[in-house]
């Protein structure tokens, strides 16, 4: 069973590169960050709060995984909701079957704990960051392709506090799993980096093979 497990921060390029390496092997994708997203945007039209555990837990057992294509979960202030809710160990444990489920069947999944929490035993794993201000303008571009006003200042410092929280939270944060490959897409284009992560990626399957 292949398994690719992409974590890495915030507007790092991971789900362009799960979506196009999810066509060159030919394995099915999961963005897990959307299951986050979704849960949020369910607390949200309730006028729930995303800081209260009980709630993001019920608001799990709510979510229809056949809803995660809906584009306005891609929204700045459901990205923001999402990473609040995203701290509750109650919520990653609801969100940890489905996970499981979808990888045992084999595939490619981006998030921030797939190679250390949701599959410690992927065949790879690949951690995808970029420098800060790198990050924020390719997200002040795409923000602004939603018709989203924000300032390029304000995707700065909001994705500081992001990383910050990801990255500090007790439960599942955001970290290269040991034997991951890192990939820094700083100076790269979106073909650059696929290329390198197909070369990993092959690299690691001839040895398995
Ligand atoms: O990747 P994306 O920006 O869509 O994720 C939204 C938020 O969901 C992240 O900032 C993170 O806090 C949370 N998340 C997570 N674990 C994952 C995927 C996303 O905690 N596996």
């Amino acid at each position: 069973m292949t398994v690719i497990a992409i974590d890495g921060t915030f507007s790092s390029g991971k789900g362009t590169l799960g979506k196009k390496l999810s066509s060159h092997y030919n394995l099915p994708y999961l963005d897990t960050g959307k299951l986050y997203r979704a849960v949020a945007k369910i607390i949200l039209e309730a006028g729930g709060d995303v800081n209260d555990p009980n709630q993001a837990a019920k608001a799990a057992q709510a979510l229809d995984v056949t809803t995660l294509d809906d584009p306005t979960l891609k929204s700045g202030p459901i990205g923001a909701a999402a990473s609040k809710v995203s701290v509750h160990p109650e919520l990653r444990l609801a969100l940890l079957d489905v996970q499981r489920d979808f990888a045992a069947k084999g595939g490619i999944l981006d998030g921030r704990d797939i190679g250390t929490v949701i599959c410690p035993n992927a065949t790879v794993k690949l951690y995808v960051t970029a420098r800060a201000e790198i990050r924020a303008a390719r997200r002040h571009r795409e923000l602004q392709s939603y018709g989203e006003e924000i300032s390029y200042e304000t995707v700065l410092a909001q994705l500081h506090e992001r990383d910050n929280r990801d990255m500090t939270r007790k439960n599942a944060p955001l970290r290269p799993a040991d034997d991951a490959h890192l990939l820094d897409t700083s100076g790269l284009s979106i073909e650059e980096a696929y290329a390198a992560a197909i070369k990993i990626c092959d690299a690691v399957f001839a040895v398995k093979s």
